[in-house]
């Protein structure tokens, strides 16, 4: 259950990472399958019954969204690692099929966290920021290496890790 809610949490704040244009576009898309399917397509001798139209007009419709959302989601989420927006962006529209947007999933850099003191862009698995040197995680004082909070023992060199921090009773 906590792992279910956790990660409901996770999707939701990657869903606000869509910008507002990529939203637009796919209402808009939406609603433009909706015209084709029925009245564009319903002016044509053969057209499918209504029932038909309207099916595939919301099915088409969903699919168009989802392809504007998700190259709204990778011009966003490609700058936040590092990558290349504009170039992503480009991909995932040139490359047809959503085959750019598969690429890009594929493809990207694992998620770059923020410095909590000067804000540089840090790469997952720094102990400290490049720029200002403040601590980004828990990390052993013998041989720098990140370690778990509950730890007492460092896994890479068997160091004690009692002394970074204090409020453990001492052996
Ligand atoms: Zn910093
Ligand atoms: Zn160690």
């Amino acid at each position: 259950m906590q792992v279910t809610s956790e990660n409901r949490t996770r999707f939701t704040e990657e869903m606000r990472l869509i910008p507002g244009w990529a939203i637009g576009l796919a209402a808009l898309g939406f609603v433009c399958m909706q015209f084709v399917f029925d009245v564009v397509i319903a002016r044509q001798p053969d057209a499918p019954p209504r029932w038909g139209r309207i099916s595939l007009g919301i099915f088409a419709g969903l699919v168009f969204a989802c392809y504007f959302l998700l190259i709204g989601y990778v011009n966003r989420d490609a700058g936040r690692r590092g990558m290349s927006r504009v170039l992503w962006t480009v991909v995932a529209v040139l490359i047809p099929n959503g085959l750019g947007i598969v690429l890009y999933f594929i493809l990207r850099q694992p998620l770059q966290a923020r410095c909590p003191q000067c804000g540089k862009a840090v790469q997952t698995g720094f102990n400290y920021c490049p720029r200002c040197s403040t601590k980004l995680h828990p990390s052993c004082p013998h041989c720098q290496r990140e370690v778990n909070l509950g730890d007492t023992y460092c896994p890479y060199c068997g160091g004690s890790l009692a002394e970074s921090r204090p409020t453990e009773p001492a052996r």
